[in-house]
Protein backbone atom coordinates (compact mmCIF):
# COMPACT_ATOMS: atom_id res chain seq x y z
CA UNK A 1 0.00 0.00 0.00
CA UNK A 2 1.11 3.19 -1.32
CA UNK A 3 0.52 7.01 -0.08
CA UNK A 4 1.05 10.13 -1.24
CA UNK A 5 1.38 13.26 0.64
CA UNK A 6 1.85 17.27 -0.09
CA UNK A 7 2.64 20.32 1.67
CA UNK A 8 3.74 23.67 1.23
CA UNK A 9 4.44 26.66 3.31
CA UNK A 10 5.30 30.70 3.28
CA UNK A 11 7.55 32.56 5.40
CA UNK A 12 7.80 36.55 5.62
CA UNK A 13 11.37 37.61 5.17
CA UNK A 14 12.76 40.81 7.31
CA UNK A 15 16.28 41.72 7.67
CA UNK A 16 17.72 40.78 10.61
CA UNK A 17 16.27 37.65 10.92
CA UNK A 18 18.01 34.01 10.69
CA UNK A 19 17.64 31.96 7.33
CA UNK A 20 17.28 28.16 7.58
CA UNK A 21 16.35 26.12 5.36
CA UNK A 22 16.68 22.06 5.57
CA UNK A 23 18.14 22.25 8.76
CA UNK A 24 20.84 24.44 6.89
CA UNK A 25 21.26 28.33 8.25
CA UNK A 26 22.21 29.91 4.91
CA UNK A 27 23.96 33.46 5.25
CA UNK A 28 21.40 36.18 4.00
CA UNK A 29 20.50 39.87 4.49
CA UNK A 30 16.76 38.64 4.91
CA UNK A 31 15.66 35.61 6.89
CA UNK A 32 12.37 33.97 7.42
CA UNK A 33 9.99 35.24 10.06
CA UNK A 34 8.15 32.55 12.18
CA UNK A 35 7.03 31.33 15.66
CA UNK A 36 9.50 28.84 15.17
CA UNK A 37 12.95 28.65 13.43
CA UNK A 38 10.82 29.27 10.63
CA UNK A 39 12.35 26.21 8.70
CA UNK A 40 9.41 26.83 5.60
CA UNK A 41 11.33 23.27 4.11
CA UNK A 42 10.92 21.63 7.36
CA UNK A 43 7.54 22.61 7.20
CA UNK A 44 6.66 21.97 3.94
CA UNK A 45 7.87 18.21 4.60
CA UNK A 46 6.35 17.82 7.93
CA UNK A 47 2.63 18.63 6.48
CA UNK A 48 3.57 16.65 3.04
CA UNK A 49 4.53 13.37 6.19
CA UNK A 50 0.99 14.32 7.87
CA UNK A 51 -1.14 15.03 4.88
CA UNK A 52 0.24 11.46 3.42
CA UNK A 53 -1.86 9.57 5.77
CA UNK A 54 -4.69 12.35 6.73
CA UNK A 55 -3.21 12.96 10.11
CA UNK A 56 -3.87 16.48 10.19
CA UNK A 57 -1.30 19.35 9.47
CA UNK A 58 1.95 20.76 11.68
CA UNK A 59 -0.24 23.26 13.46
CA UNK A 60 -2.50 20.86 15.03
CA UNK A 61 0.22 19.39 16.72
CA UNK A 62 2.95 22.23 17.10
CA UNK A 63 0.97 25.47 18.05
CA UNK A 64 2.00 28.60 17.02
CA UNK A 65 0.35 30.40 19.89
CA UNK A 66 2.09 27.51 22.10
CA UNK A 67 5.11 29.11 23.58
CA UNK A 68 7.16 26.38 24.09
CA UNK A 69 7.72 25.96 20.06
CA UNK A 70 9.04 29.69 19.89
CA UNK A 71 12.59 29.78 18.42
CA UNK A 72 12.36 25.84 18.25
CA UNK A 73 14.45 23.21 15.79
CA UNK A 74 11.78 22.47 13.24
CA UNK A 75 13.27 19.51 12.67
CA UNK A 76 11.87 18.20 15.84
CA UNK A 77 8.47 18.45 14.70
CA UNK A 78 9.81 16.73 10.96
CA UNK A 79 11.41 13.84 13.74
CA UNK A 80 7.34 13.70 14.81
CA UNK A 81 5.71 13.53 11.68
CA UNK A 82 8.12 10.67 10.94
CA UNK A 83 7.70 8.76 14.32
CA UNK A 84 3.50 9.27 13.45
CA UNK A 85 4.00 7.50 10.42
CA UNK A 86 6.57 4.81 11.67
CA UNK A 87 3.93 3.69 14.49
CA UNK A 88 1.25 3.45 11.44
CA UNK A 89 3.70 1.11 9.40
CA UNK A 90 4.74 2.89 7.15
CA UNK A 91 8.16 4.16 5.64
CA UNK A 92 9.45 7.02 3.51
CA UNK A 93 10.10 6.01 -0.22
CA UNK A 94 11.58 9.72 -1.73
CA UNK A 95 10.43 12.89 -0.90
CA UNK A 96 10.83 15.94 -3.75
CA UNK A 97 10.40 19.58 -2.67
CA UNK A 98 10.82 22.94 -4.35
CA UNK A 99 12.25 25.83 -2.35
CA UNK A 100 10.99 28.80 -4.37
CA UNK A 101 13.47 32.10 -3.04
CA UNK A 102 14.88 35.48 -4.84
CA UNK A 103 17.94 35.04 -3.35
CA UNK A 104 20.53 34.25 -2.23
CA UNK A 105 21.41 31.30 -4.45
CA UNK A 106 20.36 28.31 -2.56
CA UNK A 107 22.67 25.62 -4.63
CA UNK A 108 25.95 25.52 -2.43
CA UNK A 109 23.40 24.65 0.13
CA UNK A 110 21.15 21.83 -1.61
CA UNK A 111 23.32 18.60 -1.13
CA UNK A 112 23.61 19.91 2.80
CA UNK A 113 19.35 19.76 3.35
CA UNK A 114 19.04 16.98 1.16
CA UNK A 115 21.21 15.22 3.66
CA UNK A 116 20.16 16.12 6.63
CA UNK A 117 16.53 15.47 5.38
CA UNK A 118 17.43 12.30 4.79
CA UNK A 119 18.54 11.72 8.31
CA UNK A 120 15.26 12.66 9.11
CA UNK A 121 13.16 10.62 6.71
CA UNK A 122 15.50 8.06 7.45
CA UNK A 123 15.94 6.95 3.71
CA UNK A 124 19.22 7.52 1.49
CA UNK A 125 20.48 10.89 -0.02
CA UNK A 126 19.15 9.84 -3.00
CA UNK A 127 15.87 9.43 -2.47
CA UNK A 128 15.59 13.00 -1.34
CA UNK A 129 15.25 15.85 -3.81
CA UNK A 130 15.46 19.75 -2.70
CA UNK A 131 15.03 21.71 -5.78
CA UNK A 132 15.40 25.62 -6.16
CA UNK A 133 13.47 27.92 -7.74
CA UNK A 134 13.70 32.24 -8.27
CA UNK A 135 10.42 34.24 -8.68
CA UNK A 136 11.44 35.95 -11.46
CA UNK A 137 11.63 39.68 -9.96
CA UNK A 138 7.55 38.79 -9.71
CA UNK A 139 4.69 38.06 -6.77
CA UNK A 140 6.09 38.02 -3.16
CA UNK A 141 9.15 35.83 -3.75
CA UNK A 142 10.28 37.37 -6.55
CA UNK A 143 10.24 40.85 -4.84
CA UNK A 144 12.15 39.11 -2.05
CA UNK A 145 9.39 39.57 0.42
CA UNK A 146 8.77 35.81 1.29
CA UNK A 147 10.06 32.07 0.73
CA UNK A 148 7.77 29.79 -0.44
CA UNK A 149 8.40 25.57 -0.32
CA UNK A 150 6.25 22.59 -1.56
CA UNK A 151 7.03 19.33 -0.63
CA UNK A 152 5.94 15.75 -2.12
CA UNK A 153 6.18 12.54 -0.40
CA UNK A 154 5.05 8.95 -1.20
CA UNK A 155 4.94 6.56 1.50
CA UNK A 156 5.00 2.47 1.52
CA UNK A 157 3.16 0.52 4.46
CA UNK A 158 6.07 -1.64 5.78
CA UNK A 159 3.72 -3.53 8.42
MG1 LIG B 1 5.87 27.42 8.47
Amino acid sequence: MFRIGFGNDVHRLEAGVKLILGGVEIESNFGAVGHSDADALAHAVTDALLGALALGDIGAYFSDKDHQWRHADSFLFLRYAVGLIKEKGYAVVNLDSVVNLEQPKLRPHIDKMRENLAVALEVEINCVSVKAKTGEKVDAVGESRAVKTEAVVLLEKKI
